[in-house]
């Protein structure tokens, strides 16, 4: 990629875009885009042959001004230390977009985790909470699934950290098992933001949904929850990819068949209900009215900007397009629902299940989803109204000043201590 530009150095810019436009002093800007510590781990692990293996792992603390650090965790082979520290950064003004009361935190673990068996990964895990166990808890720092985790490693960080605490607190940690404190609608969360984010933008750019196609890159758990419930409103859902290829079909693809044979399979390569099998780089720039990227970061760069053919881009991956990307989209005229609204959703139903944790109350999936819907639809209505009152260039812009403003708000409230 021409343009793949360091994830961290994307942050900062975003940030301070929208600190010009809102003024702030030079020194709360630096403060508000570095992280406040991060922690750098070389995990030691037995393997199931006895030998054993070193792994490295982080966690980014980023900013706790508006409450605990709070975000995912995620088992990548392309994980650092500088991607760490921009997810964590995302999540501060992610939270604040959203109006939820937390900072903003990130770790990861550079692996691959395809390469290892479940007990593997289950020490593995268990050696990464083990270290995070000092700097987390329900009010210090509450992790989550990221990219390659979900429940299972959920379940096993609250058990170590309960362990080693000798307690029960299984706010420690999001995205849990039902069984385990977890909360209905979680795993569907992140996909259902993008659904409403979509929604939203098509009745705000005065769209006809049903009458649109999107086009999805990436199959995991965000990208195949938003083309499903795309899907039930009505949209055309034509091309969806992941790291196997794309597949098309002019008249919509059967988003649950798809998602079953990638489970059953591996991956989308086969799958015989699509009429065409092309790329990745094909399906980002094929004619289509929606674009949803669903997979990494970068994933858009400058010279697929210039060539894509929706006229509407919402992010459900964090940080998928590279900053001159984002500016060619916003020459073309193309809108872009940014990542921090777009997949606010899984973070917000983490607020919900800590919630219900904290309450030992447990909330139906119904009410999951009402709420999860009023939060998007206020942080989208938020983005809205400072898009047409400020002079600002685009929808990300505009989210960006409204989440910056009340970190800066909440950083100068508590002042610098000592
Ligand atoms: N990893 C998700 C994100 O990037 C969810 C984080 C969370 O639930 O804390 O937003």
């Amino acid at each position: 990629m021409g343009d793949a530009t360091d994830p961290f150095e994307s942050l900062q810019q975003q940030v301070r875009e929208a600190a010009a436009e809102i003024d702030l002093d030079d020194g709360v800007v630096e403060r508000l885009t570095n992280p406040e510590r991060i922690l750098e781990l070389s995990l030691s692990v037995k393997m199931d042959d006895g030998s054993v293996e070193v792994f490295d792992a982080y966690r980014s603390q980023f900013n706790g001004d508006r409450g605990p650090y709070k975000g995912g965790i995620r088992y990548h082979p392309r994980v650092n230390r500088s991607e760490v520290k921009a997810l964590s950064g995302w999540m501060v003004y992610k939270c604040a977009a959203v109006n939820i009361p937390y900072g903003g935190g990130k770790g990861g673990i550079a692996i691959n985790p395809v390469n290892y068996s479940a007990s593997e990964i289950e020490r593995i895990t268990r050696a990464y909470a083990k270290e995070l166990r000092p700097i987390i808890g329900a009010d210090r720092d509450i992790p989550a699934p990221d990219v390659n985790t979900g429940q299972r490693e959920m379940n096993w960080i609250k058990d170590t950290y309960e362990t080693l605490e000798g307690t029960t607190e299984p706010g420690v940690v999001t995205g849990k098992g039902i069984e385990s404190g977890g909360s209905a609608g979680r795993v569907e969360a992140t996909g259902r933001s993008v659904m409403l984010a979509t929604r939203e933008a098509c009745a705000y750019l005065d769209r006809d949904i049903q009458e649109a196609t999107v086009a999805v890159q990436g199959y995991g758990n965000a990208g195949s929850v938003a083309a499903k419930l795309l899907d039930d409103l009505g949209v055309d859902v034509v091309a969806v990819s992941d790291s196997s290829g794309a597949v098309y079909s002019e008249d919509g693809l059967d988003t649950r068949a798809a998602k079953q044979f990638k489970t059953e399979t591996g991956s989308l390569s086969g799958f015989d209900g699509a009429t065409e099998k092309f790329s990745n780089d094909d399906l980002l720039t094929m004619d289509v009215d929606v674009l949803i990227p669903a997979a990494l970061e970068n994933a858009i760069n400058a010279d697929i900007a210039e060539r894509t053919g929706a006229d509407l881009v919402v992010e459900a991956a964090n940080g998928p397009l590279t900053p001159p990307a984002d500016d060619i989209l916003t020459e073309r005229d193309v809108a872009v629902v940014p990542d921090i609204l777009a997949n606010a959703g899984g973070v917000t139903v983490s607020y919900f299940e800590w919630v219900q944790n904290r309450q030992r109350f447990a909330w139906t999936e119904q009410r999951v989803n009402d709420e999860l819907e009023r939060y998007i639809v206020e942080a989208f209505e938020s983005m809205i109204d400072a898009y047409e009152n400020r002079s600002v260039p685009n929808f990300r812009v505009a989210m960006y000043t409204v989440a910056l403003e009340r970190v800066a708000r909440a950083s100068k409230e508590s002042g610098i201590w000592p």
